[in-house]
């Protein structure tokens, strides 16, 4: 066979993978780029020095593995999030994305099932396929929340080895009260993940699991610097979890899976987290704005505690989003049919939205 003409078809790749596509938003260069979730304000020159000069220092000794466990970086976000969390309860990997990974290598696999309530974000149910998990896909309300009877009946008739609960919820926006939360650890026979990815944006009196974990040692809580802290091109995600926890994570981690590089970054980062943070407010405010304007222009908009809004409905939701693409503004058809989703950007990029979706409507 000529090696010019083979495709991925021609390999014998896994057949619980054949047919399937990748997973990624499109990556298109626009003047306003909504459609990923990222926090538009750029590090401050200040923590770019920084963060060179710490980079500097580590590059002589690149030669050199990274500290294998990120203790020190550990023992920073354990401080970060506070609740009297420990090192030994904090662990760190490549993006949440990969915390998650880990997550389901260890309590996962085949023979096993994770369930989560959709629609919700769509890489559980790939990284859950992707280490042969066998994936339970359940319900929201059509106001995208969860009733709580419902979740706990649908965990008692499928008896998953992994529940997946992501609050604020991505592509809603919508937050988990607690008490759901906690009917559905009293429930659950296996592992709770109760995915943070957006904590840092909710709105006052959205309390976060953290505080549910001095008495749920089957609760892992995963949060990422990717969003609220701007990081995102770091790729460094984590979660907070029982000791024991990490000790199973250990069991499937990559020896040396976190970079000097990242780990040093991932450390600047939070000693600048005054900064970072302090971008929230704006982006809050700038949420709520966008809620209350699309709700003005009588769309249907789901509430939300994170930094993107969803917005709908329309019939035809790809002539909407390619209509804001000819505008210059990227936002992502993504979530249930006729619903969008678009990121909070800058004051101006925001403005830009407006302007952009009055021309289309
Ligand atoms: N969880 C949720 C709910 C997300 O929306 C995202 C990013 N889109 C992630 C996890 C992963 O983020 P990262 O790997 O950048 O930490």
């Amino acid at each position: 066979m000529n090696p010019d003409d083979v495709t991925l078809a021609d390999l014998p790749i896994r057949a619980d993978l054949r047919g399937k596509s990748p997973y990624g938003a499109p990556q298109i260069d626009v003047p306003v780029r909504l459609n990923t979730n990222e926090n538009p304000y750029p590090p401050s020159p200040e923590l770019v020095a920084d963060l060179a000069e710490a980079v500097r220092e580590q590059a002589g000794e690149l030669n050199r593995y990274p500290d294998r466990d990120a203790l020190a970086l550990r023992a920073d976000l354990a401080a970060y999030l506070g609740h009297g969390l420990r090192a030994e309860q904090v662990w760190a990997a490549n993006g949440s994305n990969e915390v998650l990974q880990q997550i389901l290598q260890a309590f996962g696999g085949h023979g096993r099932t994770a369930i989560g309530f959709e629609p919700s974000y769509s890489m559980h149910p790939i990284i859950t396929g992707g280490t042969s998990t066998e994936w339970i896909r359940a319900a929201r309300e059509d106001d995208f929340s969860l009733d709580p009877g419902k979740a706990v009946a649908a965990i008692e008739e499928h008896r998953p080895d992994v529940v997946f609960l992501t609050s604020p919820n991505n592509p809603t926006g919508t937050a988990q009260p607690l008490p759901t939360i906690e009917a559905v650890l009293a429930a659950a026979p296996g592992m709770v993940v109760v995915d943070e990815a957006y904590a840092e944006f909710a709105r006052e009196g959205t309390p976060s699991a953290l505080t549910l974990l001095p008495e749920h040692p089957r609760l892992i809580v995963t949060r990422t610097m990717s969003k609220a802290f701007a990081m995102a091109g770091t790729r460094l995600g984590y979660l907070a979890a029982h000791p024991a926890v990490i000790e199973a994570l250990l069991l499937v981690r990559l020896p040396y899976h976190l970079s000097t590089l990242t780990q040093t970054a991932a450390r600047v980062a939070l000693r600048h987290r005054a900064e970072l943070l302090g971008t929230v407010d704006a982006l809050r405010r700038e949420r709520d704005a966008t809620v209350a304007w699309l709700r003005s222009k009588g769309l249907r908009v789901a509430d939300s505690d994170a930094n993107f809004v969803l917005f709908g409905r329309f019939p035809d939701r790809r002539e909407v989003w390619e209509g804001l693409l000819e505008r210059g503004v990227l936002i992502r058809e993504v979530g249930p049919p006729e619903w969008l989703r678009v990121s909070i950007g800058t004051g101006e990029e925001m403005a830009a939205f407006r302007a952009a979706l009055e021309g289309v409507l």
